[in-house]
């Protein structure tokens, strides 16, 4: 790989009271607040708004209806691909560096006019706070941006050597056909870049995005638009999952999957492309990026402050709602009281509410299903004879869908609370004996189905290094005192291995790699003149 300059990180603006970012965002929050926006199905050049829509709603106020999307049929799927394949032939043969153009261009128009339009709309729509807003569908998404340029360029120096009279080169080529990007609610930046991401590399997308993440993926492409993106390269197609994917997986031009959502979906992604795979043309690439039950594990020689506050950022930010956060944790006996009154101190403490509001912490949870859905589990909690709730464990759903960040304390390591995703603001911990740090390694590496994320406390150096080699399998990305969340493009490649996906590390050039199929040239400059080899002289 060449040395490529890459980027710098985009900075994280503070919205302190009186700062010019806080006083635009707050406009741009008044001027989306008072609009319903039509979001249409885009196919091509074409803007497609059926009779069929879903309201998006703003999860702190649910009555509070944001914007209507047009959902997708088969038609408009199938027009969609149609589109896709329609553009390949000429964005791929676009040269990479106007390609890279267009992407560059959008990270600046992000970094610039565009921010606090896409920090709005991740605000209002999928209920996060300022802090959590801009270090995803501002920061992170202007880093996949303009890093993957960079990662690009490296993978194209990637050639092969040549000889005398002869030149070699790899020329990479995007796949043949298109790419399916299905993206996740949580993050503004992951949809973002699942579709463009493979767009870069020659790729044409049919992109699906989650239906409550709808508002500011499609404000994200018409951004894109402006940034010259050509219609049909990356075809925007909400709609019933299901209904859209059956039709998507049904095409023999399928070439790639780009998905980041839950386990069990991917799942049935994989199935369905498997019993169809004699209709494709080639081996489509599957890409995914699934779930968590991501672990923090303190040793007696942790430091209580910085522990507790990883815990309290790691479980609570965002709701719980990353695939990263920290959700079991494991903790030696003679820390737990002084954790314990942290963590109650600060669930007792934590400002909840509405985005609106800059003072709060955190804010509801995505949707009606989700808040069912974790306080399934806070039941659980409450009559599973192995736990105990310590801290939080109440939920309103009167104006939006409210859980309390919750501490749950189990007496038994394998209680379902510390085996299972909850995706919620929910951290669950086993209080360990101090001597029983071994076995407690074991525990942390054979729980959990997923290998994700996971955080290690100590002091103590070889603490550090036994917990390293035992948990070697058990997390992709692995934080030494610190909380296992925020990853930073560049800085932390990510992506988890066993039941979390297939570790193809977005924000790096293993993900790109996965969007090309190479094709090797040689040429002969001088050529042999005979067929005959030289041991074939007669004597
Ligand atoms: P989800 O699986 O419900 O949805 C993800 C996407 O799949 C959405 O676009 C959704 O509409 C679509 N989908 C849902 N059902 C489908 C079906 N039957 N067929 C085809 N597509 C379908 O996940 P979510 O609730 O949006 O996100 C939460 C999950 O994502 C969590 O499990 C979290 O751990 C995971 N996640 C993982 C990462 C990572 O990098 N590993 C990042 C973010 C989120």
């Amino acid at each position: 790989m060449n040395n490529e300059i890459l980027p710098v990180n985009e900075p994280v603006l503070t919205y302190r009271p009186g700062s010019d970012e806080r006083s635009i965002l707050s406009a741009e929050l008044n001027t989306q607040l008072s609009a319903v926006v039509e979001i249409p199905v885009v196919v091509g050049a074409r803007r497609i708004v059926s009779g069929d829509t879903v309201a998006v709603t703003r999860p702190d106020q649910h009555a509070h209806v944001l914007a209507q999307v047009a959902q997708a049929g088969l038609p408009e799927v199938g027009r969609a691909i149609d589109a896709a394949v329609e553009a390949q032939c000429d964005w791929s043969r676009w040269s990479f560096e106007d390609r890279a153009a267009v992407f560059l261009k959008a990270a600046d128009l992000l970094a610039g006019p565009w921010r606090q339009r896409l920090n709005a709309a991740t605000m209002l729509g999928q209920g996060k706070t300022v802090q959590q807003a801009e270090i995803d569908s501002a920061c992170e998404l202007i880093d996949f941006l303009r890093f993957n340029v960079s990662f690009a360029r490296q993978i194209q120096s990637m050639q092969p050597v040549s000889s005398k009279g002869v030149g070699n080169s790899l020329e990479y080529r995007p796949l043949e056909g298109f790419v399916y990007a299905v993206t996740p609610f949580n993050f503004t930046a992951i949809g973002g870049n699942l579709a463009c991401a493979p767009a870069l590399m020659g790729n044409t997308v049919v992109w699906k995005p989650a239906a409550t993440a709808a508002l500011s993926n499609y404000l994200f492409l018409q951004l894109l638009e402006e940034a010259g993106l050509p219609p049909g390269v990356i075809n925007f197609v909400p709609g019933d999952a299901a209904t859209v994917t059956q039709a998507v997986l049904a095409s023999s031009e399928f070439a790639g999957l780009h998905f980041t959502g839950s386990t069990t979906v991917f799942d049935s992604l994989w199935r369905s492309a498997s019993i169809n795979l004699p209709l494709y043309r080639g081996y489509p690439r599957l890409v995914g990026e699934t779930g968590g039950k991501d672990f923090v594990l303190a040793h007696r020689s942790a430091d209580v402050d910085t522990l507790s506050i990883a815990l309290i950022r790691g479980a609570f930010e965002y709701q719980g709602q990353k695939c990263s956060a920290a959700s079991r944790a494991y903790i030696p006996s003679s820390l737990w009281p002084a954790v314990k009154e942290r963590l109650v101190a600060a669930v007792a403490e934590i400002r909840a509410g509405r985005v609106t509001d800059f003072e709060n912490f955190i804010s509801a949870v995505i949707d009606r299903k989700a808040f069912s859905r974790i306080n399934g589990y806070l039941d659980v909690a409450k009559s599973d004879a192995v736990t105990q709730i310590v801290a939080g464990g109440s939920s309103d759903d009167e104006s939006g869908y409210f859980i309390e960040p919750t501490v749950i304390e189990a007496s038994d390591p394998l209680a379902v609370t510390m085996r299972e995703e909850i995706f919620g603001p929910v951290l669950s911990v086993y209080v360990y004996p101090d001597a029983k740090w071994d076995e407690v390694l074991r525990l942390v590496d054979e729980t959990s189905p997923y290998a994700l994320t996971g955080a290690v406390f100590a002091q103590e150096r070889s603490a550090l290094a036994s917990a390293r080699d035992a948990l070697r399998f058990s997390a992709g990305n692995f934080y030494i005192n610190d909380k296992p969340t925020g990853a930073v493009v560049g800085q932390q490649p990510f992506g988890g291995a066993r039941r979390s996906g297939t570790n193809d590390k977005a924000g790096s050039p293993l993900n790109l790699l996965r969007w090309v199929s190479p094709r090797t040239i040689k040429e002969t400059r001088i050529a042999d003149r005979s067929y005959a080899y030289p041991h074939m002289v007669a004597l």
